[in-house]
């Protein structure tokens, strides 16, 4: 296997050649036991633009060995340089950013202008974290009873199984990362099998950047299920924290009960977006742009259903349409794209599928609509209006760049449409009436509320779900640390 780390003269061309994406255990990169590989597509294109190594149940064994060797030296690493290693991570991927957003649109087809978003989205959880990472208290007080202090320690909650899925293949990495290694854990990632060089690209970052060897350990397979219950029957593995769809995530949880193992779960999503009769309408497209083709619709936080006040419907859909319709398709790495493929063939006959549905049950299509013919896992940016309630992409997450527009009359009535689903992620409101904004964002069961933009994500702040959407946070003063540590209560009395 190649050992050569990232070039930084090679700026944007990626060559797969120039770095390495061997199993990445500690600290070498090594083949799969049996020899196999995985083909990595470009979604632009269908050609096969690399292979990476198909890791066995005895590959996964030697990563686990490898986290818990590393983990008494990281845990004891003084806060101040664990920091340090943190910062250096940020600054070597804010250096080549340009190639690793190359590299995400190459493996996920998404445009380069959200590629570059989700690179410098990505890095800025390394450097929040490396100022968390100096940042981690105790308590101190005394019990009720007068008989002794209470002290309560927060320790590193040891091994961390960590498991990402495709759509964000640099920032969901990062997002676990970063924390787990800030409050003094070891981890084993698994990424995606369909974008996993950008994890291995980050990989090499973190070595040069000085994370010792075994502390992050990284490797790719097609049989995540059974890896992943051998690692979690390791005693010594103590975290799972999963990004991913409901089911996956239900399956995981069934499975680390077995070991009675800590879990973090970052699930799907179906997030309404909610436009009033008095929002600013310029204000209303902009966000509902970004919140529904952000990544083209393969986000967690996607606008999956749009509700409109019947004052301002006709117009929304109007400008909606025209944005819509405007936005250039093509491949991910061709600068002039705005809508880049979906990631398999699959889910493009998915989002049609669902399309076809609402079409079936009266939804209007505004623009869009119709797979086009050739090479690419493309589906054209498309507005539904008139879109009844009972379709299926109302209840199931779209993931595409599909907005189905919902018109609606009071605030009561929208409030508990919003709220008729299973997911409980993210939601966007716009109105121009402050007070109605907080009193929807507080009675609309989601995790994050965005009022009056399209954007939620922020490593600053608590990013996770409620209801299916799942179980933790990430990011945050303290909430996305937390999730690797431990309290340890120690009665004192002296
Ligand atoms: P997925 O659940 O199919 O796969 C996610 C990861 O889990 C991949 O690495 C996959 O290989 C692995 N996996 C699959 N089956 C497994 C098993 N049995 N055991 C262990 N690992 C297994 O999801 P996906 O299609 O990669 O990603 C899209 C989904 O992720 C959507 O539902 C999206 O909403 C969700 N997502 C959520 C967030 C969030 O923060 N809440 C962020 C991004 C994506």
């Amino acid at each position: 296997m190649i050992q050569q780390s990232i070039d930084p003269e090679e700026d944007d061309e990626v060559n797969f050649q120039s770095f390495s994406h061997g199993l990445h255990i500690g600290g070498r990169w090594v083949q799969a036991s049996n020899g196999r590989q995985i083909e990595v597509v470009d979604p632009s294109t269908e050609a096969v633009i690399a292979a990476v190594p198909d890791a066995t149940l005895e590959d996964a064994a030697s990563a686990v060995e490898a986290a818990a060797l590393a983990a008494p030296g990281w845990r004891e690493t003084a806060p101040r340089k664990r920091s340090e290693i943190l910062r250096r991570c940020y600054e070597l991927m804010v250096e080549r950013s340009e190639m690793l957003a190359m590299l995400i649109s190459m493996e996920n087809g998404k445009a380069l202008r959200d590629a570059r978003g989700e690179v410098a989205y990505a890095a800025e959880f390394f450097r929040w974290n490396a100022e968390e990472a100096v940042r981690i208290t105790g308590e101190f007080g005394i019990a009720p009873s007068g008989t002794n202090r209470i002290v309560v320690d927060y320790q590193p909650i040891g091994i961390c199984v960590l498991i990402t899925p495709w759509n964000f293949p640099a920032a969901m990495a990062t997002r676990k990362i970063a924390p787990a290694l800030a409050a003094g854990c070891t981890v084993i990632l698994k990424p995606a099998t369909e974008t996993p060089l950008t994890a291995y690209a980050l990989a090499a970052i973190y070595q040069e950047a000085g994370v010792p060897p075994g502390v992050v350990n990284v490797l790719t397979t097609t049989s995540p299920g059974p890896l992943t219950s051998a690692m979690l029957a390791d005693p010594r593995v103590r975290k799972l924290s999963f990004t991913g769809s409901t089911g996956v995530g239900r399956t995981l949880l069934a499975e680390a009960a077995k070991h009675v193992i800590s879990c973090s779960m970052e699930l799907g999503g179906n997030a309404p977006l909610i436009v009033f009769d008095d929002a600013d309408l310029d204000v209303a497209l902009d966000g509902a742009m970004v919140a529904k083709m952000r990544n083209a619709g393969e986000a967690c936080t996607a606008a999956n259903r749009l509700y409109v006040q019947s004052g301002i419907h006709d117009a929304f859909v109007e400008g909606l349409t025209k944005r819509m319709a405007a936005l250039v398709v093509g491949a991910g790495t061709d600068t002039a794209t705005e809508c880049g493929p979906m990631i398999t063939r699959k889910a493009v006959a998915k989002i049609g599928r669902l399309v076809e549905e609402a079409t079936l049950r009266g939804a209007k299509v505004q623009c869009g609509g119709t797979i086009p013919d050739g090479k690419g896992f493309f589906y054209p940016p498309t507005v539904l209006s008139e879109v009844p309630d009972d379709v299926e992409m109302a209840r199931e997450e779209i993931f595409g760049p599909v907005a189905p527009v919902f018109r609606f009359e009071s605030e009561e009535d929208v409030i508990a449409r919003a709220n008729d689903t299973e997911y409980g992620l993210a939601a966007y409101i716009f109105t121009r009436d402050l007070a109605r904004g907080m009193r929807v964002a507080s009675k609309v069961e989601a995790g994050m509320i965005a009022l009056n933009r399209g954007l939620v994500s922020d490593p600053a702040a608590p990013f996770g779900g409620v209801k299916q959407s799942g179980l933790g946070r990430e990011g945050g003063q303290h909430h996305g640390i937390a999730e690797f540590m431990e309290a340890k209560y120690i009665a004192a009395s002296f």
